[in-house]
């Protein structure tokens, strides 16, 4: 038939719950390994601050924001909250209490710039941003009612803070009825083609992935288990684990509230870290520079990679380097809400350096003919094609990228090129879809050409991903200059760097007669592409 089914199996003991009216949040908080809030073992430590919150501290935490958004802010089944914030010791706390009041979580990168959060805020149709004092300001302009993760000096704004420690009720929570076919968050991705969209995911979606990823037996954390977060939390990866699912296996996080490789590696030693959830260029920096800075990493033994692809070369550099860490690589993206490839505890990854594990239990998945539009079978490449519980409901508000991404029967296209071998294993091999990933962060093309076309010195533009070895991808951009201009590539650089996170800014520009386009108008890229590899090469 051409389907492709996962070969694990979940075990009975790992059923995914099927009451239709279960809300994430109880349901997390259900499954705390201790029940009350006097459990005094520590949920999350913040690396820079040295501040931490127990289990019981987070469930009381959850109960009294709970009831404060509800009976205070009057926030209702429904309503959009904007959480705009790096990784915290709150985090969590505050996306289960908006989760347990039926609101909808919409996080954002904390680096996006002022327009950029206008925008989501805007799509999202946000009733209440909760922002971190240092991004306030971003927030004010949009007019959202705002409080603040931490209390402000000057008193001005409410503070999550002040709403736990208030005379809230802390020991129940306000009593919503959810379905888990409600909309639990929008996370906002590009998706194949096109600017940043909202990802609808619903209780379901994330019942599901937290069931498959973290609860399960295969993933094999335990309560004794401590875990290591630079992986953002407004990311599904970070949220999905992190924010949600880690919790119900009771292991202990500590959080960088943005990466840093020195850092890191003092982290891991002083808080005797045995498991990061990790990206690419992070493993690409243990393997090129542990050595020199004096490592310590003896209590690792287990790193994760996903987001963007790693090297078969590099998978086995760590491996030679670091042969007591399990290198265990994972495919999935925001729209199938971050897993849809693991490697289970019983599988020798070694065997596999440039599999990206098999599909996650209740997982099917196609592989597809560009072309003919037909499935392929083993071994041979095509997009990959992905249907299970854990898929996006729709874009928000975007029926057209929707049915793209869609089809009738509920396979989500990826984007991605890749093939199946005969025992089910899965390989990415390139990315077909417009998106460019810089260090797991997702850039989307689109974006950056209009902010070039707004130039008024410049005619046309494409922008497409150059390949680099340290992070991944870097947007370069093919611009048409109006006539007689003498416009600079630095001055391109810096127009775009002026308007979008630093994270997107365009790297490298060239200049040329025009964009290369199909009949219908559409950018060739992949023209381009060559163009470039072409160009750098001859360099
Ligand atoms: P995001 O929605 O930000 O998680 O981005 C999802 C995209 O990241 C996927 O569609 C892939 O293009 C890419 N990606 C994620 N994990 C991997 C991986 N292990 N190997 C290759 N590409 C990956």
């Amino acid at each position: 038939t051409g389907i492709y089914h996962s070969l694990v199996n979940l075990g009975t003991k790992h059923e995914i719950p099927t009451k239709p009216d279960i809300n994430t949040a109880s349901l997390v908080l259900s499954q705390f390994p201790q029940g009350d809030i006097a459990d005094a073992r520590i949920a999350f430590i913040d690396l820079s601050t040295n501040q931490s919150i127990s289990y019981g501290e987070v469930r009381r935490s959850v109960y009294s924001l709970a009831s404060a958004l509800f009976h205070g802010l009057e926030v209702r089944k429904g309503d959009v909250v904007f959480l705009l914030s790096p990784n915290s010791i709150l985090y969590s706390t505050i996306c289960i209490a908006v989760l347990s009041v039926g609101a909808i979580l919409t996080t954002a990168n904390p680096l996006n710039t002022k327009s950029e959060i206008a925008k989501q805020v805007h799509d999202s149709g946000a009733k209440l941003a909760i922002s971190a004092p240092e991004e306030l300001h971003k927030l004010i302009p949009t007019g959202v009612p705002t409080i603040l993760t931490s209390s402000p000096s000057d008193g001005k704004f409410l503070s999550v803070e002040e709403l736990i420690q208030g005379c809230y009720d802390s020991i129940h929570l306000p009593h919503v009825p959810v379905m888990q076919s409600d909309t639990a968050a929008v996370l906002y991705s590009s998706g194949t083609t096109g600017v940043s969209k909202g990802v609808v995911l619903t209780h379901s979606n994330l019942i599901t992935i937290m069931k498959l990823l973290c609860w399960s037996a295969d993933v094999s954390a335990s309560q004794d288990d401590v875990f290591l977060a630079f992986i953002p939390m407004f990311h599904i990866y970070g949220l999905m684990f992190f924010g949600l699912g880690l919790l119900c296996v009771g292991v202990t996080t500590v959080l960088m509230q943005k990466y840093d490789f020195h850092a890191m590696l003092v982290a891991i030693k002083k808080h005797k870290v045995n498991n990061i959830p990790a990206v690419p260029p992070v493993i690409h920096a243990l393997v090129k520079h542990a050595k020199k800075e004096g490592y310590d990493l003896s209590s690792l033994r287990r790193v994760g990679s996903g987001a963007a692809p790693l090297s078969k070369e590099m998978t086995q550099e760590f491996r030679k380097m670091f042969p007591w860490i399990q290198l265990r690589p994972g495919y999935g993206l925001t729209e199938s809400c971050g897993g849809a490839t693991y490697f289970g505890s019983d599988i020798d990854a070694k065997a596999h350096p440039e599999a990206c594990g098999k599909l996650i239990p209740t997982f099917c998945a196609k592989v597809i003919d560009i072309e003919t539009g037909k499935p392929l079978p083993p071994h041979k490449e095509g997009e990959l094609w992905l249907k299970s519980g854990t898929i996006m409901k729709e874009y928000l508000g975007n029926v057209e990228a929707t049915n793209a991404t869609i089809d009738s029967e509920g396979w989500l296209r990826t984007g991605d090129l890749g093939y199946i071998d005969e025992n089910g294993f899965v390989y990415i091999v390139e990315r077909i879809k417009e998106l460019i990933k810089h260090k797991g962060y997702q850039v989307a093309p689109a974006e950056l050409e209009s902010v070039l076309l707004s130039h008024p010195l410049i005619v046309d533009a494409a922008v497409i991903p150059v390949e680099d070895e340290e992070t991944g991808q870097i947007p370069m951009a093919y611009v048409v200059r109006a006539a007689g201009s003498e416009l600079s590539e630095d001055q391109v650089i810096q127009f775009v760097a002026g308007q979008v996170a630093p994270y997107k800014k365009v790297r490298r520009v060239s200049f040329i007669d025009n964009i290369p386009r199909s009949a219908a108008g559409k950018i060739l890229r992949k023209d381009l592409v060559s163009q470039s590899k072409y160009q750098l090469v001859s360099k």
